[in-house]
């Protein structure tokens, strides 16, 4: 695997790697983008990507614009050496980890803000949040020039946002799939696995259970057409009663506008909630079938 840090090496690795070793030409190239803290959801992906296409480049950089004044920018987890060597027994090509400095140029002046789908939950809730997440990852995209990019369902809207982003400004194949979502791998106990899950205490970490749990309960309540607004107010109580602090927002959305719904809709939902326990904001979702949607088999 190669360590690179600068953009010029960067770009000629990773078009040696499209020409294959045998001269064999446009093999595929997928691009995983990652903050580091790497746990077995970060690992999942990769396993997905190697399964599609023949080389795969993970990045990372705790991008500080996707982080608010009093966020955990400073406290975020770092430690390249051990993730690097993860990545290296699971067969990914090219590990492109930056400065800072390599990624915003001095003078760095350019904002990517992606309207409606950015809005609400977390966008309202960390505000600039995804016009950092939207920026950076276009510069990735721009930078490594895949053919694949591979992102987690954990963070729905994230994804929702990027693949807006990736159609509106053509970054977009002609695959379907060029931007794959891979379902939230979790604990064993339901929790999403998460590099935040480490700040919590012990207690926390037990009273979180509460959180996967009480999305599970209130996706089905939904599905089997009990009223939204009473389910999400029953949600919030149990959160609270589980020992969460405050909640963030609670809310069934269009999966892909990301549209707030209060009723039952006919087309695939979500359901998305971010909550906080202790000093740290989980953040979770499920999807909601539609009332048209086929029962799954
Ligand atoms: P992060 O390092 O938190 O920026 O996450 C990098 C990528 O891993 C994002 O696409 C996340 O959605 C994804 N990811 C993080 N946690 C999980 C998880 N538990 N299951 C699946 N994907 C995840």
């Amino acid at each position: 695997m190669q360590i690179i840090k600068h953009i010029i090496p960067l770009r000629d690795s990773v078009e040696a790697l499209r020409n294959g070793a045998a001269g064999r030409s446009a093999e595929t190239v997928a691009l995983i983008p990652t903050m580091g803290a790497l746990h077995e959801g970060h690992l999942t992906l990769v396993r997905e990507a190697r399964k599609r296409v023949d080389h795969v480049v993970v990045s990372i950089f705790v991008n500080p614009t996707q982080f608010g004044p009093n966020e955990d920018l400073d406290a975020y987890p770092r430690q390249l050496e051990q993730d690097s060597a993860t990545l290296e027994r699971e067969g990914v090509a090219i590990l492109w980890a930056p400065d800072v400095t390599e990624v915003y140029p001095e003078g760095f002046a350019t904002n990517i803000s992606v309207s409606g789908v950015s809005e609400n939950y977390c966008g309202a809730a960390r505000p600039g949040h995804f016009d950092g997440v939207a920026t950076v990852v276009c510069k990735l995209f721009n930078q490594v020039r895949p053919d694949y990019a591979f992102f987690g369902e954990k963070d729905w809207q994230q994804l929702a946002v990027i693949r807006r982003m990736a159609r509106d400004l053509d970054l977009t194949l002609p695959h379907a799939d060029h931007i794959h979502g891979v379902p939230t791998v979790r604990e064993e106990d339901g929790l999403a696995l998460s590099s935040r899950n480490r700040y919590l205490s012990p207690e926390n970490r037990q009273r979180a259970i509460a959180l996967p749990r009480a999305i599970r309960r209130t996706a089905d309540r939904i599905e089997r057409g009990e009223d939204v607004s009473a389910s999400l107010s029953e949600l919030k109580r149990a959160l609270l009663e589980a020992g969460f602090s405050s909640i963030d927002y609670a809310s069934l959305a269009d999966a892909t506008t990301l549209e707030p719904l209060d009723t039952r809709p006919d087309r695939p939902a979500r359901l998305l909630v971010a909550a906080r326990i202790g000093t740290t904001r989980l953040i979770d979702n499920m999807p909601v079938a539609g009332s048209h949607d086929k029962p799954a088999p």
